[in-house]
C-alpha cells in the first residue's frame, strides 16, 4: 500500500504532454492555454462614455443650471469628430467615444434639451462617466498565460482581443470502460441482481470538464478474455483508458490480472486511501490506464485524485493539482485507522464569516446518493478524529 502523495507523484512522473492544437474559442472552456494571450488593442480603445447624456467641459457646469449649445452627437460606433469648446456640449450615448475637448459626461437624467441647447441642471465633476482609453488594459499587456485553464469568465476577454481560435494543449482522448456482470446500461431496466451503470456517464462528464474528449465503451462482463480483448482495443488509439470495477480481490475481479497478462506496466494497485484503496495505475504502450473501484463514490474520488491530474498535466496546465483550502467542521469527522480519508462534504458560510464544512451523511463508499450533494471533500489523515469546530483541510471539487 502506498501513500496518496506517492501515488500522485507516480502519476505525475508517468504523464507526458501531448502538444498543442488550435480550437474554436467556444470549445475552449476546460482546456489549457498553450499560448500567452496578449491584448492587441487598448481597452477601451478610446475614451468611452459610461452613460447616455452630454459630453461637456466640467468647468462650464460650476454654476447651474447652465445652457450649452449642442454641436453634435456621438453614438456608439459612430463618434463625433469635432472639438468641444467652452459653452458647447455633444449629445453622447453609452459606449460612444468622448469627443476631443470634453472632459466629463453629465447623465441625461440631470439635463433638459430644447431648441438645440441643453440645460445642465447640476454641476458635473471632472472625468465623470468617462473610462479613459487603456484604463482597463493597455495594448501589448499579457492577460492570460500558457498553462492557465480556460473558464467561462475568460471567454469575453479572449473574444475582445480577437482569439476566435485559441491554441490549447491537445485534448487527451479518453475511453471509459465499465466492467461487471451485474451492470446494465442506464436506459435499461435492471433485472434481478443487476444495477445500472452509474460510473461511465459520470466519468464522461468529469473528463469533459477537464478538457478531455471522452468516449464510453459498452460494459464488459466479468470475463477475463473478453476484458483483455476490450482493454487492448481501447488502449490502442487513446491517451487514457479508465476502467471501473474489478480491481479488488474478489473471485471475479479480473482487471489487474488482465492488465498484467497483456504486459501492462502496473505502477501501483493499492493506495492508503479511503475510499479508493484498490485504485490501479498502469501503462500499456503509451496509454495510461486508471483502474478505478466500481463504487461510484470511490470512482469519483480516485478520478479527482489521480486521473484528473494526469489529463490536466497532459494538456500543460500550470496548476493541475486539486484546489485545497480550510474550513471549520460542522460535526465530528473521523479517518480510517490505516488510511487517509476523504469525506464528501458540503460547504456553507456562517454569520462569523467562516467557511463551514458539513460532512455528508453517507453509508460508506457505495452511497452515491449522499455524495450527490457534495461540493468538496474533507481530508483527514489516517487515525485522526477531528471534532466539531476544528479546522480541517478541504478539497474543492
Ligand atoms: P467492484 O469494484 O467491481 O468490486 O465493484 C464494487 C461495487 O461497485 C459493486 O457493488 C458493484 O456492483 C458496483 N459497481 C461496479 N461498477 C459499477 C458501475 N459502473 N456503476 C454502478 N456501480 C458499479
Ligand atoms: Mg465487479
Amino acid at each position: 500500500m502506498i501513500a496518496i502523495s506517492k501515488a500522485i507523484k507516480i502519476v505525475e512522473r508517468e504523464t507526458r504532454s501531448l502538444g498543442a492544437e488550435k480550437i474554436l474559442l467556444s470549445d475552449g472552456v476546460g482546456c489549457v492555454l498553450a499560448q500567452d494571450v496578449i491584448a492587441d488593442t487598448d481597452l477601451p480603445p478610446f475614451d468611452r462614455s459610461q452613460m447616455d447624456g452630454y459630453a461637456v467641459i466640467a468647468d462650464d457646469t460650476v454654476d447651474t443650471p447652465v445652457s450649452l449649445a449642442i454641436i453634435g452627437e456621438s453614438a456608439a460606433g459612430v463618434g463625433w469628430n469635432g472639438k468641444v469648446r467652452p459653452g458647447q456640449a455633444v449629445r453622447i450615448m453609452t459606449g460612444a467615444r468622448v469627443p476631443e475637448g470634453a472632459d466629463s459626461v453629465q447623465r441625461v437624467e440631470l439635463t433638459g434639451e430644447a431648441n438645440g441647447n441643453v440645460e445642465i441642471l447640476e454641476p458635473v465633476k471632472l472625468r465623470t462617466a468617462i473610462v479613459r482609453r487603456g484604463a482597463e488594459i493597455k495594448k501589448g499587456e499579457t492577460i492570460f498565460k500558457t498553462g492557465d485553464i480556460v473558464t467561462e469568465n475568460m471567454i469575453a476577454a479572449l473574444a475582445a482581443f480577437g482569439y476566435a481560435k485559441v491554441k490549447v494543449g491537445k485534448r487527451p482522448r479518453v475511453v471509459i470502460l465499465g466492467t461487471g456482470s451485474e451492470i446494465v446500461e442506464i436506459d435499461k431496466r435492471p433485472g434481478r441482481d443487476k444495477i445500472r451503470n452509474s460510473n461511465s456517464v459520470m466519468l464522461d462528464v468529469m473528463c469533459r470538464r477537464f478538457g478531455s474528449e471522452a468516449t464510453i465503451l459498452p460494459i464488459v462482463r466479468d470475463d477475463i478474455s473478453d476484458l483483455k480483448y476490450q482493454i487492448l482495443k481501447a488502449a490502442k488509439q487513446n491517451d487514457i483508458l479508465i476502467i471501473t470495477g474489478g480491481v479488488s480481490v474478489g473471485k471475479y475481479d479480473h482487471t489487474k490480472t488482465a492488465l498484467a497478462e497483456l504486459g501492462a506496466e502496473i505502477f501501483f494497485d493499492k493506495v492508503r486511501l479511503k475510499p479508493g484503496k484498490p485504485a490501479v495505475f498502469a501503462r500499456l504502450g503509451k496509454t495510461l490506464i486508471f483502474g478505478l473501484p466500481g463504487n461510484p463514490v470511490s470512482a469519483a474520488v480516485t478520478f479527482h485524485l489521480f486521473a484528473r491530474k494526469a489529463m490536466l498535466q497532459m494538456q500543460g496546465a500550470s496548476k493541475p493539482e486539486l484546489h485545497t483550502g480550510f474550513a471549520t467542521l460542522a460535526s465530528d469527522a473521523k479517518a480510517a485507522r490505516e488510511r487517509d480519508t476523504y469525506l464528501p462534504s458540503r460547504l456553507e458560510t456562517n454569520k462569523l464569516g467562516q467557511l463551514v464544512a458539513y460532512p455528508l451523511k453517507w453509508l460508506g463508499s457505495s452511497d452515491f446518493i449522499g455524495f450527490a450533494r457534495a461540493d468538496s471533500m474533507i481530508f483527514i489523515p489516517k487515525g485522526v478524529h477531528l471534532t466539531k469546530g476544528e479546522v480541517a483541510t478541504i478539497v474543492f471539487l
